[in-house]
């Protein structure tokens, strides 16, 4: 994708966003062309132009999008004229997204894989589908550029390249141990994120799924930085595509930590019906109870001013090392600071670490780096100057020999 048009539309005005176009910004040689961006309420893209402009001095364009419409993202596209869109709404958007993608000849990159509003179902099978699509038409569409999804996957992705023959183990351990002041807040999009917590586990043993009760499965486990925390099973996206794409993993399982007061808080929500996706009909209307929820919970955009600590997050992964020494077990971690994040972008780690990925990754399409027609996750690219990039961005990484496999 190394073409002369340069120009990127984010969608999406959130915390997520709001650090992707301050990062594109700062890196103007990476996105020397026009950066738009466009979401639900235009308010929130302006006060996102004015943070950018008054700490680097660039100016971002700004619409007004409902990205459920099909049309009026391809009207938009149209004017904009971008070489890559970058999706930073929700889940929900990124079928009609792709779509208008489509339509309009233009790339796309995503940090969260679709899911039906109406299930809390998260698997890729939405938006592979549409591969033979963007193949036909010459298209890079390269989803989940986060975190987790996204930079774990590309810690996989290195290792496999560079230490290891083939993933026997992974384990993805994500580590918030961040404190916000609040009895109860989530670090994202609260819809997305009680969803993801309360939905039922599923890790890969063995060739196939093994499926336990949400929440059930806790191990205590001392993070560098951090210190001693509970972390739970849990699924998340990326396992589908990691046991798809390395397809001689054995065991691949995704671990999150969550303090007493989150579980407490959950747990009662999850019993009184608040964490529902139905509607409830009340005083004669609809309301979808987490829907309703996520409006009385603090905004995680907001959370960044308060929130002290750190996050450390990454891949320990087991199998036969390159040069036949045996089997060797690796943890790859990035440690992230909220405060510092604060400082430089007025965002918490949360945010910073799936916003920083998404930039890169946009960087990495805009300049020809990661090419290909398709839809591609981030393990099947090449992931050496992604790892680089992380060094020089923001999100230093570290890579230690353990001298065993994971025990738990
Ligand atoms: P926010 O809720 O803060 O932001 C979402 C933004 O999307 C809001 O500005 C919202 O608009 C906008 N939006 C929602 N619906 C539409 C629509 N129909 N049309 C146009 N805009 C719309 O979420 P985050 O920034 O926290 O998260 C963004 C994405 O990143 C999510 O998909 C999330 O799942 C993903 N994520 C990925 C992670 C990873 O590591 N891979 C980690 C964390 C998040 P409005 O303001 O009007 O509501």
């Amino acid at each position: 994708m190394a073409d002369m048009n340069k120009d990127v539309l984010v969608i999406g005005a959130g915390g997520v966003a709001s650090v992707t176009l301050h990062k594109m910004a700062m890196n103007r040689d990476l996105f020397p062309g026009r950066i738009a961006v466009a979401s639900r309420t235009l308010s929130k893209c302006e006060a996102i132009a004015e943070s950018v402009k008054a700490r680097t001095g660039q100016v971002i364009e700004t619409y007004q999008i409902d990205a459920d419409d099909v049309g009026a993202t391809v009207a938009l596209i149209e004017t904009v004229k971008p070489a890559l869109l970058v999706n930073l709404a929700l889940p929900y958007q990124d079928l009609a997204l792709m779509e208008a993608c489509l339509r309009t000849g233009v790339h796309y990159l995503d940090t969260a894989n679709y899911e039906p509003p109406e299930e809390a179902k998260f698997e890729y099978s939405h938006q592979w589908k549409l591969h033979e699509r963007f193949e036909k038409a010459g298209l890079m569409a390269t989803l989940g550029v986060g975190f987790d999804p996204g930079v774990t996957s590309i810690f996989a992705a290195y290792v496999r390249k560079h230490y290891l023959s083939g993933i026997r183990l992974i384990d993805i351990l994500d580590c918030n141990g961040g404190d916000h002041g609040h009895p109860f807040a989530t670090n994202f999009n609260p819809e997305i994120n009680i969803r993801e917590v309360t939905a039922e586990v599923k890790h890969w043993e063995n060739g196939g799924w093994v499926t336990s009760p949400a929440m059930s499965t806790m191990v205590e486990f001392d993070f560098d930085q951090v210190g001693p925390k509970n972390m739970y099973l849990m699924y998340h996206e990326e396992l589908e595509s990691l046991v798809t794409h390395f397809p001689e993993i054995e065991r691949a399982r995704f671990w999150m930590t969550f303090g007493d007061a989150y579980i407490q808080h959950v747990t009662v929500l999850q019993n009184v019906g608040m964490t529902g996706i139905e509607p409830v009909e009340y005083e004669g209307h609809q309301i979808i109870p987490l829907q309703f929820l996520k409006a009385v919970l603090p905004n995680p955009g907001d959370l960044g001013e308060r929130t002290k600590g750190k996050t450390n997050i990454g891949d320990i992964i087991t199998g036969p090392a390159k040069d036949g020494s045996g089997e060797k077990t690796y943890y790859i971690n990035n440690i992230c600071d909220h405060e510092e994040c604060f400082r430089e972008v007025g965002s918490q780690a949360v945010s910073y670490t799936t916003g920083v990925p998404a930039m890169i990754g946009a960087a990495l399409m805009l300049d020809g780096t990661w090419s290909g027609a398709g839809v591609f996750n981030t393990e099947q690219l090449d992931p050496d100057r992604f790892m680089e990039m992380l060094n020089a961005h923001g999100l230093p990484w570290k890579i230690t020999e353990l001298s065993a496999p994971v025990d738990f």
